[in-house]
Order: structure tokens, then sequence, then C-alpha cells
């Protein structure tokens, strides 16, 4: 056992956090089953994502994939559009691929080792540890954020919590504090108390099942934990795209190669702005490149902010007509004239949903749009 390891620890978080959360635990869908893939399917939407934000996902996605084969079975198209809007798409990317590994080398039943589960894509030691546990009751103790921020607070651990080395100390903290005969419920247990009463900011520690045993509490000082290094603030670009119509109306969409970000989704095509270059010769220059076209650019439709994990960006959209060519994506990637009204069967990333909302309401009241190309109706 770890030194830092007392036996008020233990029984904290062996006895009362259990037993705190046994008399608080939401009543959620995913906590209804023992069945590994809706267990496994709430981990990965879980990993970023809200638990109220998840929970319509959640049953829209199993409603629309109710078995691990029919998830295999299905186009990655149809997994991407009942994902879209969650983020984060190599998740679902990932889910998919791993369901058809599940259906090909394990006869569809889900892996129930650590070794084996640790094959499918996507699973990182957090999710195997949270589905080995939950589904299958072995002893895998998890670390996310919220358990970081417990144990640190707890154990009073002021190393910095990005550090591999740091990440390491916890685990062994939580496997050392792990129940064996009950890993799931202590493993639940201690990410809802991260999530719901030892928060980043404000920590309700007067409700805290672990108070007797959290040096941080004794200290007085819970805020100063977790420590990390401050991030570096993120990049900005400004981002040109076209909202290109033929003379049939038609709008012009591509889609973005599945190995990077935002891989498999939809988009309006374009790219970002070079020093110096004013937005429309971006618009311009960039569908030359990409796809072959020209085009002229006949109004600003909408910009408008958007943060990725890593960068900023501002959107400059433009509505622009085809002058002349054939578009062919440089890159290989599938390129589509598509009627507007089709726009919704296809999956986009949050900022050209945005658009796409923008051009429905202009759709609704004509008067906004002056322009000789323009939307067809919804
Ligand atoms: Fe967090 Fe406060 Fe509980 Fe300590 S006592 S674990 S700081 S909520």
């Amino acid at each position: 056992m770890p030194a830092s390891v007392h036996a008020s620890h233990l029984k904290a978080f062996q006895s009362a956090l259990p037993a705190w959360f046994q008399t608080v635990a939401r009543d959620l869908p995913w906590r209804r089953t023992d069945d590994p893939y809706p267990i496994w399917l709430s981990e990965v939407m879980l990993q970023q994502t809200r638990v109220d934000q998840a929970q319509p996902y959640y049953e829209r996605f199993l409603a629309a994939f109710p078995t691990i084969e029919a998830l295999a079975l299905a186009g990655l198209d149809e997994v991407l559009l009942q994902w879209e809007g969650l983020g984060y798409y190599s998740r679902a990317r990932n889910l998919h691929c791993a369901a058809q590994m599940v259906v090909r080398d394990f006869g569809g039943r889900f892996p129930d080792t650590y070794e084996a589960i640790r094959r499918l894509p996507g699973v990182g030691p957090y999710t195997a540890a949270a589905v080995l546990s939950i589904a299958f009751k072995r002893p895998h103790a998890v670390l996310d954020g919220n358990v970081a921020r417990v144990l640190t607070r707890v154990f009073t651990i002021d190393d910095d919590v990005k550090k591999g080395r740091t990440r390491r100390h916890l685990q062994q903290l939580a496997d050392v504090l792990l129940p064996p005969e009950k890993p799931g419920v202590f493993n639940e247990a201690i990410m809802e108390l991260g999530a719901t009463v030892c928060t980043p900011t404000a920590p309700r520690c007067p409700r805290c099942p672990v108070q007797e045993a959290c040096g941080a509490y004794a200290a007085g000082t819970p805020e100063a934990y977790p420590v990390s290094a401050k991030k570096a603030p993120l990049p900005h670009y400004d981002i040109a795209v076209g909202l290109v119509f033929n003379d049939e109306g038609e709008i012009l969409i591509q889609r973005r190669p599945e190995d990077g970000l935002l891989g498999g989704l939809w988009e309006f095509p374009g790219g970002k702005q070079e020093p110096d270059e004013a937005l429309e010769e971006t618009c311009r220059r960039e569908l030359r490149e990409e796809l072959g076209i020209d085009i002229a650019v006949v109004a600003p439709f909408q910009t408008l902010a958007h943060a990725y994990t890593h960068f900023k960006i501002t959107l400059h959209a433009f509505r622009c007509r085809l002058l002349q060519g054939m578009p062919v994506s440089a890159n290989g990637c599938p390129v589509q004239w598509i009627p507007v009204a089709a726009l919704k069967d296809f999956a986009f990333p949050r900022a050209n949903r945005r658009l796409i909302e923008h051009l429905a309401k202009q759709a609704l009241n004509p008067s906004l749009f002056d322009g000789a190309a323009g939307p067809g109706s919804f």
C-alpha cells in the first residue's frame, strides 16, 4: 500500500463513499443494465460530454443501433449522423470500428479481459477499467479528471496532475482504495463525488462522505488542488468557406478525410486565410486549389466564432456562384452537389450546422436573400 494511504482512507472510500452513492445515485439509463455494449457506449460519450447533454444522444444512438451487431453493420455516415453535435468525432469512428472488431474477432461478445478490451480502437485505460468494473465486476480502478481532483485533494498531492508520473501515482492510490468486491460501485461513486460534490470550484465539503479523510479540507485549501501547469493560449485562425450554388440551385459539399480532425464529416469547402489576403480571395483560392473550380463570391453570408480543443477559428462564410469547372477533390475525398433540403441527411461539424440553420432562416424569409444564386426550399 502507498505510504500515504491509512486505515481512515480505506474506511472513507470503501465504506462511506459507496454508502453515500447508494443514496444519491442519479437514475441514468446506462445504470439500469449490465450489458457491456450500452455501458461502453455511455462511457465513450461521457468522456468529453456532460451527462445531461449525452443522455438524449445515448438514447437516440441505441434506438438506431440497439446491438453491437447493428452498429457493426451500419455505414460510417449513419453513425456520424447520429453522433452529430456531440463533437470529438474520432470517438464515433472508433466505436464503429471497435464494434466491427468485436463481431469479427470475438463472435459478437464484448471482450472481458483487460488485454483484449485494450485492443479495441479508442479504448484506453479509463474506458477499459470502467467497462470491466461496471459490466463484468472486475477489480480495475478508473482515473479520470473527477477522480484525479478528489484524490489530489484528499491526499494533498501538489505535483502537476498532467504529468505521467503524477497520473501513475494517482492510479496506484485508486487501485489501493478500490474494494475488490464492488469495483463498479466504487468507480461510479468516486466519479459522481468529483462531478457533483468535489467540484473544481466551491466544493461542497460539508456534504462530502470522505471529508474526515481529506487533507485539503483539514487544511482549508481544497481549491488549491489539483495543481497543473498553465495552458498556453489557443492559436486563432480565420477560415473562409464558400456556400457555392450551381445553376440548378444545388449546393456544394465535400467530405473530410477520415483520419483527421472531424474525420468523415461533410463540410462547405474553404480554408485558412493567408497573411495579407482578403477573405474573399481566400475563398476563391481555396476552392481553386482544393476542388479545381472557379467561383464568384456573391456576398458575405455569416461570420461566427468556434473553438476546438487546440485552436479557435472565426469562420467567414460567403455565398458563391459556380463560374466554371467540375469539382474534384485534390485529396480524393467525395464531393457532391445536393439540394439544400438534403443537408439534414449528412453529418456536419457544429460550425457548419450553424451555417445551415442560418440558410434555413433565409429560405423561410427570401427578402433576406438578394442574390441570383440562392437556397432552394427546405
Ligand atoms: Fe473534495 Fe471537500 Fe470532499 Fe475533500 S472534503 S474530497 S475537498 S468535497
